[in-house]
């Protein structure tokens, strides 16, 4: 049941906040909705205890690609499915709205979330209107830039970034004209491209080769569905990294997972990581066709990647530390501080042996769950929505 307490401790967990440089137990007080105290051992002085002994205490996670306008099209999920109903308080959108939808977004998705949801407005004036699968950017005239600012600048609050499918697909005739225009649009902007690579709904299309794509991208610029199997990915026919993918990482292009229904895909993890190029960002790809499986939540999709070798400091850096310097909003998000609003996750970490599922069923063993216990957004405690385990 959700709770509303204006003064609480959480009592005996591990707090670990990498950008805090915090990793031990501490409790945390939280007073009208701010944290007040985070010390090893704080008196309860007539605060209510809440007792997480056992438990992980991190900043709120951040998811940073879902589809979150609820009821369009094959994709719209609630976005407190997989917020605070998954220990997760900021969720952002991934192009469900093009500048034309962007205030329907803000009132109806946005302003009635109970987890903070952000937005990556998508370049093209269709956004997620038609489902996947369309050629959304083929059209000259579906990329609006002088609408697009417009609709950026009455929403800075929200707004973290462009949306672009760099698919031969959503491309279409165009080919990479939508990219240039995008670069053009981002540096006046100042805001970053997130671009979807993978050719994983359209299988009659010439795929874009990715070196094409990261012509286009700068220090900032997100790529996402970096495990992707479907043409277009990270990997050449030998399944090595293309150059052109180590010299972007290099440059500061950074990587977002982006499970999906389609896109991670555990032996391309493998060869990528093998190769010394590793997440930037984690995130689920949420929609309303995976909450069942294969990607269920973030703190899953979390243990998929400690089931690949990464540790369970390093998957709550990339949900909090990282996410936050992606979203280019590390003074509000990203760690837990003294005198700011309360944006907590509590999470149950568990030994158990279990199959970690990929997009194309694939499998790998692991060894740890990472399951929600609690997300905290000032004096709101949301426990977890169900899901079935994987
Ligand atoms: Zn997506």
């Amino acid at each position: 049941m959700n709770r509303t307490l204006t003064d609480f401790v959480l009592k005996g967990g591990r707090l670990i906040d990498p950008a805090g440089g915090r990793d031990g137990q501490f409790d945390v007080r939280v007073r009208n909705g701010k944290i007040e105290a985070i010390d090893a051992n704080l008196e309860t002085n007539g605060a209510n205890d809440i007792d997480i002994k056992g438990h992980i205490v991190t900043p709120g996670l951040i998811d940073v690609h879902l589809h979150l306008m609820k009821g369009l099209g094959a994709f719209g999920v609630d976005p407190d499915i997989f917020g605070v109903g998954s220990a997760v308080t900021t969720v952002v959108d991934a192009g469900s709205a093009g500048h034309t939808l962007l205030d329907v977004f803000r009132n109806y998705v946005t302003d009635n979330a109970k987890t903070r949801v952000l937005n990556y407005i998508n370049l093209s004036t269709l956004g997620g209107v038609s489902g996947p699968g369309y050629s959304i950017l083929a059209d000259p005239r579906l990329i609006d830039e002088a609408k697009i600012e417009q609709a950026v600048e009455a929403n800075r609050d929200i707004i973290v970034g462009i949306k672009i499918m760099a698919t031969g697909g959503a491309l279409g005739a165009q080919g990479l004209k939508p990219l240039e225009r995008a670069r053009k649009l981002g540096d006046s902007l100042k805001l970053p491209l997130l671009v979807h690579i993978g050719e994983s709904w359209t299988k009659d299309t010439a795929p874009v080769h990715v070196g094409d794509v990261l012509k286009y991208l700068r220090a900032g610029d997100i790529v996402t569905h970096m495990f992707t199997v479907h043409p277009g990915g990270l990997l050449d026919g030998n399944r090595k990294l293309w150059p052109q993918v180590r010299d972007a990482k290099a440059s500061g292009v950074l990587m977002d997972v982006g499970h999906g229904l389609h896109n991670l895909n555990f032996d391309v993890a493998r060869k990528v990581l093998d190769q010394g190029l590793h997440p930037d960002g984690v995130s689920t790809d949420g929609h309303r066709g995976n909450r069942a499986g294969p990607v269920y939540d973030l703190p899953t999709t979390m243990a998929k990647l400690m089931a690949l070798g990464f540790s369970l400091n390093q998957v709550i850096e990339m949900a909090t530390a990282n996410a936050a310097k992606l979203l280019g909003r590390t003074s509000e998000l990203g760690t837990l501080r003294i005198g700011a609003s309360a944006d907590i996750s509590v999470l149950k970490i568990q030994d158990r042996e279990w199959k970690a599922v990929d997009s194309q069923n694939g499998t790998i063993p692991a060894h740890q769950t990472i399951t929600p216990v609690y997300a905290i957004r000032g004096e709101k405690i949301y426990e977890p929505l169900a899901v079935e385990p994987p």
